[in-house]
């Protein structure tokens, strides 16, 4: 019975055709910057059919416009005829369709952005994220896609979590997978791989590699993937790629996918063994993802739309909470002492509280936010991060859970919760999900937790948060030094002034009108320049400063009394052995 209905309602659902929509990249010798991108495809039921290129990237929610790099686009029916079509929104165009037989689009995008989610081409290096370049067809992104590189030379090495079906071809089951997976293609790439937990973790680098033996930069991958699978409780692939773009200047970017991570990262990283160990924080944050944002993900990014900002308050969680996790996966592995783990943390604390925008800015507004950042409109001090505000509430809700249930739940318990809940059951998370689990795993004073400190603006009470663990918390009140006593805390010197980048809230620089980007030129008639941090510590409290600065080419003065600025400084550090064993 159930065999013959089934029967009968197959052709209902099945595609008319099976075809997948073909994807071709080409690249000119010599290259000029510049991919050539071809889709082709059977036309959308109707007149039209609709191309467009994303408006953003998974894992950088800003709008990134990648339309602005296309040029020379065409349409043509299978024998090559033109087809009529129109631009109709910045990042879409609509073309009529054929009379018979398949669609072709042609276009091409220019290349030449370096960082973790872009995409380059040079002699040596093709390198795209195929979400920068290749469009979809408007209301068909689910269909299964394979995409062609006719100009891969012959021996020529591909690292892409793809899977390969041809010398030149790979295949995704969806538009989705498709973007989600970064080639780096090149003469040569530095390779290898270790089995790991019953899953290949592999490692490619482009680049100057003075690194010798991969191997242990693999076993201490492999002990990351450990510490993390043991808090997910579930290992959701086989195979996992880490790609990383070695580059000659100081850039650290990295954009996490579902089977893989895509890194930019100084070239003296790779100089050696030791050096290597620096890649290892980075790339923990972007395994953790593997399960928090690429699996366990915000419903509003369920499935991902790429044609409009896409609004979610969770990201203090997608990518705080994974901070958090970065550093207590290091420790936990053993990859990081626990000494440095409690001094940073207690810097990060200390350098979040002295930050006004997280008492103006809730971890869930800055979420939000992430579409505005960074926002010309708002002066440095009112410039948060979701990703510090994360890290501040992953801790303290870690915590909370443990203070509340006598150490029996951890914030580990709470993400295995939401993992099988949501996740492992085709699901979304939805806004509320997070709170709703955590007041049911640790009680109702959780709800009151994230009224205050992820919808709201407080400042957290270090001691009563804390209080019943085995942790020793300081809160203490300190005074700057050197410049940082008149409020300068970060400055660039330049060839007629100091550039002013940070100041300290509520100090005499600030009651100055001095603000960040000015350009600080004397202070009491001495060149700013020429002042040392001893000057400022030589000062009588309360002596009078005449500064003279520049805005924008505006000359401004003002003089103040000098009252020291102080600092908030929060310390925390356990006081037993027994909490590391159970953190
Ligand atoms: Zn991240």
């Amino acid at each position: 019975m159930k065999w013959t209905l089934s029967l009968r309602l197959w052709p209902l659902w099945t595609p008319l055709v099976a075809e997948p929509l073909r994807y071709t990249i080409a690249w000119e010798t010599p290259p000029r910057y510049t991919y050539q991108v071809r889709l082709q495809c059977r036309p959308n039921a109707g007149r039209y059919t609709v191309v467009a290129l994303p408006a953003w990237r998974p894992g950088r929610y800003i709008l990134q416009n990648y339309a602005g790099a296309v040029s020379h686009f065409a349409a043509y029916d299978e024998a090559g005829r033109p087809l009529p079509w129109r631009k109709i929104t910045k990042d879409s165009w609509q073309i009529e369709n054929p009379r018979q037989g398949l669609l072709q689009v042609e276009y091409r995008f220019y290349a030449r952005q370096l960082d973790a989610g872009s995409s380059y081409l040079s002699p040596e290096l093709v390198y795209f994220n195929p979400i920068n370049l290749l469009m979809y067809v408007v209301g068909r992104l689910e269909e299964p896609c394979e995409l062609e590189l006719p100009s891969l030379p012959e021996g020529w090495a591909v690292a892409t979590a793809l899977p390969r079906k041809g010398p030149r071809k790979f295949v995704a089951t969806d538009y989705h997978h498709l973007v989600d997976s970064p080639f780096l293609i090149a003469p040569f790439l530095r390779s290898d791989r270790l089995d790991c937990e019953g899953v290949t973790l592999h490692v490619h680098f482009w680049g100057r590699v003075g690194v010798r033996n991969l191997q242990p930069f693999l076993q201490d991958l492999c002990r990351l993937f450990q510490v993390q699978k043991r808090i997910w409780g579930h290992v959701p692939l086989k195979e996992y790629h880490f790609l990383y773009l070695l580059v000659p200047f100081s850039m650290r970017h990295a954009v996490e996918h579902a089977y893989s991570a895509m890194f930019v990262l100084p070239e003296e990283g790779a100089a050696d063994e030791t050096a290597l160990r620096s890649f290892l924080g980075i790339s923990a944050h972007e395994l953790f993802h593997l399960w928090n944002v690429k699996r366990l993900r915000p419903a509003a990014l369920w499935p991902y739309r790429y044609d409009r900002e896409v609004y979610t308050s969770l990201h203090w969680f997608t990518e705080g909470v994974t901070d958090y996790y970065t550093s207590l996966s290091l420790l936990r592995a053993g990859l990081m002492e626990p000494s440095e783990y409690w001094q940073r943390l207690s810097a990060e604390l200390t350098q979040i509280e002295n930050t006004p925008a997280y008492a103006l800015f809730s971890p869930a507004e800055l979420s939000i936010d992430s579409w505005l950042a960074p926002s010309s409109y708002r002066p440095a001090l009112y410039q948060g991060s979701f990703y510090a505000a994360g890290k501040r509430v992953g801790f303290l809700l870690d915590m909370s859970l443990r203070r509340e249930t006598q150490g029996r739940v951890t914030l580990d318990s709470l993400l295995r919760y939401l993992y099988r809940r949501y996740y492992l059951r085709g699901k979304g998370l939805p806004e509320a999900a997070l709170e709703q689990a955590a007041v049911r795993l640790g009680g109702p004073a959780l709800k009151d937790f994230f009224e205050r400190y992820v919808w709201g603006r407080e400042a957290p009470d270090y001691e009563a948060l804390l209080a019943g663990l085995p942790l020793r918390v300081e809160v203490t009140q300190k005074p700057y030094s050197g410049w940082g006593r008149v409020g300068i805390l970060r400055y660039r010197a330049e060839s007629e002034g100091l550039r002013i980048e940070e100041i300290a809230p509520g100090s005499a620089a600030e009651k100055s009108g001095l603000e960040t980007g000015d350009l600080l030129l004397t202070v009491g008639g001495r060149p700013a320049k020429d002042l040392t941090p001893a000057f400022w510590d030589s000062l009588a409290e309360g002596a009078q400063l005449q500064l003279s600065w520049t805005r924008d080419g505006f000359p401004l003065e003002a003089t103040i009394p000098l009252r020291s600025a102080w600092q908030k400084h929060i310390w925390i550090e356990p006081i037993e052995d027994d909490f590391l064993k159970s953190y």
